[in-house]
């Protein structure tokens, strides 16, 4: 199956054309560098996101507080992490990169506060 799809590695965001046999990349044209194969083979065979969320709060100035995972999580995980995500109520006032919970799933990141949050 061919397919078009953007790199983003960097911000010229070249044109990758792509041929891959389900999850195999047989072929990579339309790079400007090395790095537009690498990053099509990581989408072809094992695309990587980076979880972006806002957890609940309890007795903080906000009754959301936005996280992320500290690095990009296996796309398919997505959903369970949505769904963990739901469970997680932080109490305790934190700053910008609190881990809010350690190894996530267990997927070696961690989820981290994007901003501080204290006491309303
Ligand atoms: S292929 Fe290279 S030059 Fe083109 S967008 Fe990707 S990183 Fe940038």
């Amino acid at each position: 199956m061919k397919r078009v799809m953007t790199c983003i590695e960097c911000p010229k965001g070249c044109r990758l054309e792509v041929e891959a046999d389900g999850s195999r990349l047989i072929s990579v044209s339309g790079e400007t560098c090395e790095r537009g194969p690498a990053y099509a083979r990581q989408e072809i065979e094992a695309p990587m996101r980076t979880l972006t969320t806002s957890v609940l709060t309890r007795g903080l100035e906000l009754k959301m507080l936005p996280v992320r995972s500290s690095k990009p999580i296996p796309k398919g995980k997505l959903f369970a992490a949505m769904d963990a995500v739901k469970l997680i109520t932080v109490a305790a006032p934190v700053s910008a990169g609190t881990v809010v919970v350690p190894d996530f799933l267990g997927l070696g990141v961690d989820l981290v506060a994007c901003r501080g949050l204290g006491k309303p």
